[in-house]
Formats: C-alpha cells, sequence, structure tokens
C-alpha cells in the first residue's frame, strides 16, 4: 500500500485526489492523506448562494476551448449543469477617457477576427485600424521574424498591432485575467496558442480566420448552479478519511525513510506528496528538501479581491448590455474590471435581479488586503458608481480577499519550469501541482492533476495498466 500525501485542497489538489479516489476504486493500493490549511475545501473556487443569487467568489467560468474541466464536470454527473455564456449579447467594454466604450464584436483578445466590425467601431484611431489591417499583409515578415527567445506579452503585441491596441485592450485583458504587468509577462506562458499562430502563419488575424472554431462555440463554460458544484462532487467521490481539514504542514523532509510531512498534530511517513499548494507555500515548504528548487519557484503574484453586489430589481440599476468592462492600468479607478454577471450568464439571479461584481488586481487590491469587509465594499461601490452612475442599496453583498492569488509568469517561465521538472523528477515521488507552473486555468489545473494522479500511481504501481484502469 502506496501512502500519499496531497498539500492543499484547491481544485489542483482535489482533482489529484479525486483521480486517486477513482484509482483505488479500479484496485490501486493507495492510501491517500489531502492536507488542507483552511476550513474548507475549493481554495479560490467558492461559490455562495443568498437570496436567489449565484455568486463566483474567484473564477467564473472557464475557457471552453480547454475540454478538461467539462470532462471532469460531465463525468461527475454534471453534463446538465454545463452552461456556455449568454455569447449572443457578448460585448466588453473598456474604460477610456472615463467613459465605457465597446469592444468590436469578434475579437480573440486582442485579435479581431472581423476586421469590418473593427473598422465600425469607436473604440480605435484611424492609425490603429490600419495596422490591425496591415498585419494580415505582414504575415511573411511576422513568420520571419519570430523571436526564438521568449519575450513579454508588451513586445509581441506590439509587433502585431502597435501601441495603441497593446494600451487599450492589451494591457486590460491581461491584467483583467492574471492581474499582472504586460511588460514583465511572459508571452510564451500566457498566450502560447498565438505564439504558435505566429510561427506557423505570422499573422494571428489570418490564423483566427482561417480557425472555424474560433467562429463557433461560447467563448466561456461554466456550471449552472456555479462553479463550486463541481468542488462539492469532487469532495463526495473522495473518501471521507482522505481529507484533513485545519491541518495545516509545515515542514516538509526526505530522506531514506522517504517523505516526511508535519503538522501541528505530528510527523506521517509517505511514499509520494503531491504539492498543491500555493506556490510560495511550496517554495518555503520544499526549500530544505532541495536548495535547488527555490530560487526557480520564486515569482512574483499579485492579488485579487473581489465584490459582489445583488440587487433585486435591474431596472433601478441599469448597465449597458454585455458582459462587463474593463480598466486599462492607468486608468483613473482603482477597478481592473467589472462584471454583469447577470447579462453574461443566464440563471444567476432571482426574477428581474441585477448581479455586478467589481475586481481590484495589482496595488489597489494590495491595498484592499488592510482594509475590512464594510470599507471594500464601500470603495467598490463607489469606484463601480463613478463609471455606472449611482448603485442602489444592495440586497446581497460579499467580499474576498485572494491574497498573492495570481503568479505572474514572468519572461522566461517556460525555461524555468523546465529546469523546475527535471530538478523536482530527480527527487522521487514529488509532484507540483496548482497555478504557479503550467497554467493558472482552471482545466489546466485539472488536467494536469489527474494526469500526475495517474502517473503517480503508475510509478508506485509499477504497472502501465493503472493508466488505463
Ligand atoms: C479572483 C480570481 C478569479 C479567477 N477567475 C478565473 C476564471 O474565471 N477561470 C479560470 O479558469 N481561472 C480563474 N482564476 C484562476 C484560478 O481560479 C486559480 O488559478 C485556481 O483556482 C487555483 O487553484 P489551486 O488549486 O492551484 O490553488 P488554490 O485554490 O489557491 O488552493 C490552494 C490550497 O492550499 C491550501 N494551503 C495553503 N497552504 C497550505 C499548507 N501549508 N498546508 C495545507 N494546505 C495549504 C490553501 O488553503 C488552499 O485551499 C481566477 C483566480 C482569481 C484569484
Amino acid at each position: 500500500m502506496k501512502r500519499v500525501a496531497i498539500v492543499g485542497g484547491g481544485v489542483a489538489g482535489l482533482a489529484a485526489a479525486y483521480e486517486l479516489a477513482r484509482l483505488a476504486r479500479n484496485g490501486a493500493s493507495l492510501q491517500v492523506v489531502l492536507f488542507e490549511a483552511s476550513t474548507r475545501l475549493g481554495g479560490i473556487i467558492e461559490t455562495v448562494h443568498e437570496g436567489g443569487f449565484v455568486i463566483e467568489c474567484g473564477p467564473d467560468a472557464w475557457v471552453t476551448e480547454k475540454p478538461w474541466a467539462r470532462e471532469l464536470a460531465e463525468e461527475l454527473g454534471l453534463g446538465n449543469e454545463v452552461m456556455p455564456s449568454n455569447d449572443a449579447t457578448r460585448k466588453t467594454y473598456v474604460l477610456v477617457d472615463k467613459k465605457l466604450q465597446a469592444m468590436p464584436d469578434g475579437m480573440r483578445m486582442m485579435v479581431p477576427v472581423d476586421l469590418d466590425a473593427m473598422d465600425a467601431s469607436d473604440m480605435f484611431s484611424a492609425a490603429a485600424k490600419l495596422a490591425y489591417h496591415e498585419e494580415m499583409g505582414r504575415a511573411e515578415e511576422l513568420r520571419e521574424a519570430a523571436p526564438d527567445q521568449d519575450e513579454s506579452v508588451a513586445e509581441f503585441v506590439r509587433r502585431h498591432f502597435g501601441d495603441e491596441v497593446l494600451a487599450k485592450i492589451g494591457a486590460p485583458l491581461l491584467s483583467g485575467v492574471f492581474g499582472g504587468d504586460v511588460t514583465k509577462l511572459s508571452v510564451r506562458a500566457v498566450m502560447a496558442p498565438f505564439v504558435a499562430m505566429e510561427r506557423e502563419r505570422g499573422s494571428l488575424i489570418g490564423a483566427l480566420q482561417a480557425s472555424v472554431a474560433a467562429k463557433r462555440h461560447s467563448v466561456f463554460t461554466t456550471l449552472r448552479s456555479g462553479m463550486g458544484t463541481l468542488v462539492d462532487r469532487m469532495i463526495a467521490a473522495i473518501p471521507e478519511d482522505w481529507v484533513r481539514l485545519l491541518a495545516e504542514v509545515r515542514f516538509i523532509s526526505y530522506g531514506e525513510e522517504g517523505w516526511l510531512v508535519g503538522t501541528a498534530r505530528g510527523v506521517e511517513r509517505f511514499d509520494a506528496v503531491m504539492m498543491a499548494a500555493p506556490v510560495d507555500v511550496a517554495c518555503s515548504l520544499l526549500s530544505p528538501v532541495d536548495p535547488e528548487v527555490a530560487p526557480l519557484m520564486e515569482m512574483d503574484a499579485s492579488s485579487a479581491v473581489v465584490a459582489a453586489f445583488g440587487f433585486p430589481d435591474a431596472a433601478k440599476f441599469p448597465v449597458p448590455p454585455g458582459f462587463g468592462f474593463l480598466v486599462p492600468p492607468g486608468s483613473d479607478s482603482l477597478l481592473l474590471a467589472g462584471t454583469f454577471v447577470d447579462q453574461k450568464f443566464e440563471d444567476r439571479v432571482p426574477q428581474g435581479g441585477r448581479l455586478v461584481r467589481a475586481f481590484f488586481g495589482g496595488k489597489a487590491a494590495e491595498r484592499l488586503m488592510r482594509c475590512g469587509n464594510d470599507e471594500t465594499a464601500a470603495v467598490a461601490r463607489m469606484e463601480l458608481a463613478r463609471i455606472l452612475g449611482p448603485l442602489p442599496e444592495p440586497q446581497v453583498t460579499v467580499v474576498r480577499r485572494w491574497p498573492r492569488s495570481l503568479p505572474q509568469y514572468a519572461v522566461g517561465h517556460l525555461e524555468r519550469m523546465k529546469k523546475l521538472d527535471e530538478r523536482v523528477s530527480a527527487l522521487d515521488g514529488l509532484w507540483l501541482l496548482g497555478n504557479g507552473y503550467h497554467g493558472v486555468g482552471v482545466p489546466d489545473l485539472v488536467r494536469d492533476a489527474r494526469v500526475a494522479a495517474r502517473r503517480m500511481a503508475r510509478k508506485s504501481e509499477g504497472l502501465a495498466e493503472v493508466a488505463e484502469l
């Protein structure tokens, strides 16, 4: 019987535990302990149900193109719950000169699939529109100039479309997802599909227009009752006695006796450790095990603060049609983004209600980290009101702080991760999971955790067949 410790019960640790439970049910000889420091499982995934509102405190959806979260949901019997975003009304605004300006239809991040829609939009100057049109004609030049090395998102976007597109769409979009600085974020780590398109076709617009998939499906997918249901269903499929809450792992060591994992309650021996705590925590727990891993795991991380407001009567708080808005860095607003939740997804509000979510990142989030819920909610309401007009009294308010929750994949990230993976694979029985390494999105985390769990079980059983169980 192999003993496996999973450290951290966010979606990565849970997906690993779920996969191991599945393998154990199919005969793999495994005994698992999932150590979770807090009182609840799910980590950044949390859905609050209150007064008929379905309020996401962390992720509200996954990118449809990546199938791994949907596959897991279907496996967990949630096929009927899987629902797309309301893409018929998809529109995203950007705060430009204190006003919300609609992004043109048919954009895939900062790349327009439909150049006519882009031309018809008021968002860009004539020079930026020309830069978009010229990008297709520059395909060969762009393909040949594609660098062998990693570069920043800013350099990449600038090369294709120029400064204005970077400032108006590139920077706010990437900050909205990663809470980060486009001049530091690694394009290969955070925009890999675009890098591949550049390598193959040169022009990103040309590549997207050629891809039928880009035009077909909705961009985001979620669960009708919220992302928390994915967590609840995984928990239900994991043996209860595998899970320990309020069990913060305080040290880890590795030696001839295998892995030792220590909490306030004592020390236990394991054959393998699946480290799914946030990268900062993982780094400090593992640096005594191998001092060379620590420098490879050190990275900046951005904090996030979310404040959601549910209103009983949408008519009393009209918002523009669409999914919400982004705020470019340097704007006169503390917000990073706002989501019109009831317009983005069905069934998020009681009949006739309105749900708006404010999202803070970067320095504003750091400052709000020190404020109480009431103060944070007041700041969020004030910042929303400056953009959308006066807010009525909300029926429901939910505030969440996620300190250092969005690791920043800086230029060179992929090479660093390659070295880290080599180093870690030399330590028999250690697996790194979670959002610090190979993707921050829920689908990537689910896929990587399940693959690692299968590999781990196969290795510990010495049976190739375990992978197929
Ligand atoms: C506000 C916000 C919105 C987001 N929106 C989206 C989205 O729409 N779509 C999307 O795909 N992704 C989104 N993301 C990213 C995604 O949600 C995260 O990358 C993902 O949930 C992280 O999961 P994880 O398991 O790696 O880490 P976490 O969820 O951080 O889980 C780590 C767990 O480890 C525990 N822990 C910490 N220290 C210890 C210890 N010493 N011992 C034991 N346990 C420990 C923690 O308590 C926590 O439960 C969003 C992120 C944020 C912050």
